[in-house]
């Protein structure tokens, strides 16, 4: 195992340079597949985040000003090399989050979209214009960007989420500060790299990483306009309070326990497949994870049976190996959480259909396997917390109006899913439920970047979702101008407040 002083230190990217920064503060970055460090990140200090606003207030500057043709030049050149380092940010996702290279790879194309949404600049950017809104008067309105924009991400997409944020920011003229997880961070300096060589000017894309005291200064900076957070529910409350009382607009996004529903109609295979899938696949580390199955009256005792068996059935491994369909957790501290709940699952009576804690993977990798519990309770923590682990809890209901109840009682409210073949279920189902995004026999529905991103209650704070249209208005502000072009025999001003004529 390598030493601590043997390891490489991943450096923040600040004004178009590599540093390590002043501090002397590091983490531990994680090999998850082998349960080895394998490098350190900097944590910057709050005089490192004060250099990287200052490099992307002095970048704004002229970034500002570049005219729409040039930008958007730029993110097409940007796409293009994100597309030929696919493969590439996929393998160092997959060494540092532990997830599938396939599945990273996923990840990494889901926000390459964003970039090529981001591309078509020139037409989301387009203001409006009135003709003759009074006589020899026209009025338009357009908008225009905000300045120095914040981002700070969860270690659960590390190109995806960022991806959200900076090419829809940077293309609307803003310059942008990544803080991005520290458990994963290497996948934002080659983003830093690439930008720089699609000719983005130095200074409007910085990389700091670091962890709260990184994040405080950025949420407390004079300079910094706007933050975008992804994380965990507390966090994000934490981060929309503290950015709004400092005078920034924020969206924060928080966390998730995402409910699907499997009526009786439904097809029990292709549901059972699907909610294989998205309750275990990365490891259970997703925001639109399936972690809650709702078992809608005779569906149940079918559908624990093909779970079960595919739930065994599912190849855990290393990242890296072409073979696993999942693999390990995060972090050490991530396994013990999730081994935590299992723990508390079966003392609370809940039926442990499959324990992941019995699955064996040959190293030190931190694997827990995919874990089914039926006769889940509201009362008990499996049901009640987010565990972000390989963790589906089955929930018995008698009726669709139980199960679209259950899920409204719930605070998240992120992603949910319905598995039927009744289309007046499907209605009734996306009617009423009180969720932000919903998936009708699609269990993780992840909007596409040109629509936008984001969960109500305590997924979301903020007015805004992420990416797409609304990501277009949360980083450009409006101004509205009226115009005169007086001729001579045009008549004097009048005191009267002004009304058309
Ligand atoms: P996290 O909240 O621990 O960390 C997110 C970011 O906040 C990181 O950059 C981290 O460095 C920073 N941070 C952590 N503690 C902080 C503190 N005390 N003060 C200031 N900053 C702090 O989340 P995570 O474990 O990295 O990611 C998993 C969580 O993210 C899950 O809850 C998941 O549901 C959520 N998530 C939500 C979405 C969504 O779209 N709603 C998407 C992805 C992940």
């Amino acid at each position: 195992m390598a030493t601590t002083s043997e390891l490489r230190t991943i450096e923040h990217h600040i004004g178009g340079q590599a540093t390590a920064g002043e501090g002397a503060r590091r983490s531990t970055v994680w090999d998850p597949a082998t349960g080895a460090p394998q490098a350190e990140v900097a944590l910057a200090t709050t005089a490192d985040v004060d250099r990287a606003v200052g490099a992307a207030k002095a970048a704004f500057e002229s970034w500002g000003d570049v005219s729409i043709a040039k930008r958007t030049r730029i993110m097409f050149a940007f796409r293009q090399l994100v597309d030929s380092h696919v493969d590439e940010l996929a393998r160092i996702v997959s060494s540092e989050h532990g997830k599938v290279f396939d599945d990273a790879k996923g990840e990494v194309v889901r926000g390459l979209e964003v970039v090529e949404f981001a591309c078509g600049l020139p037409q989301l950017l387009k203001g409006e214009f009135s003709d003759q809104v009074s006589t020899a008067v026209d009025a338009h309105s357009f908008r225009q960007p905000l300045g120095v924009c914040a981002g700070i991400t969860p270690f659960n997409f590390p190109v995806m989420v960022p991806m959200w944020m900076h090419p829809v920011a940077i293309a609307c003229g803003n310059t942008f500060v990544l803080k991005p997880s520290e458990r994963d961070p290497s996948a934002s300096g080659l983003i830093a790299e690439l930008y720089a060589e699609a000719g983005l000017p130095e200074g409007v894309f910085n990389v700091v990483h670091g962890d709260k005291e990184a994040v405080d200064a950025l949420l407390d900076h004079p300079d910094v306009a706007a933050v975008s957070f992804v994380g965990s529910t507390p966090i994000a409350k934490y981060v929309h309070g503290r950015a709004s009382a400092a005078g920034k607009r924020v969206q924060a996004l928080g966390g998730a326990k995402n409910h699907a529903v499997v009526m009786p109609d439904a097809d029990l295979e292709f549901a059972s497949d699907h909610l294989i899938a998205a309750g275990f696949g990365s490891a259970g580390q997703r925001c639109m994870a399936i972690s809650v199955a709702v078992a809608v009256g005779e569906a149940a005792d079918g559908l624990v049976e093909h779970l079960e068996r595919k739930a065994r059935e599912v190849r855990v491994g290393a990242g890296s190996d072409p073979e696993s369909e999942m693999g390990p957790v995060v972090t050490p501290e991530a396994r013990e959480r999730v081994t935590g709940y299992i723990e508390e699952g079966v003392e609370a009576g809940a039926v442990a259909v499959v324990d992941g804690r019995e699955l064996e993977v040959e190293g030190e990798g931190f694997f827990v396997g995919p874990t089914l519990f039926d006769r889940v309770e509201t009362n008990m923590s499996i049901y009640r917390d987010e565990i972000f682990g390989p963790v589906l809890a089955i929930i018995r209901v008698d009726t669709l109006d139980d199960a679209i109840r259950l899920i409204n009682e719930t605070a998240f409210a992120n992603g949910t899913a319905i598995f039927t073949s009744s289309g007046g279920a499907a209605r009734k189902f996306q009617r009423e439920v009180e969720v932000g995004m919903i998936g009708v026999n699609v269990p993780i529905p992840v909007p596409m970047a040109y629509h936008s991103f984001g969960g109500w209650k305590d997924s979301l704070f903020g007015d805004h979702h992420i990416h797409g249209p609304e990501g277009f208005r949360f980083y450009t502000r409006a101004k509205a101008v009226t115009t005169r072009w007086p001729a001579e025999k045009d008549i004097g001003a009048e005191m009267h407040f002004p009304t058309a004529n």
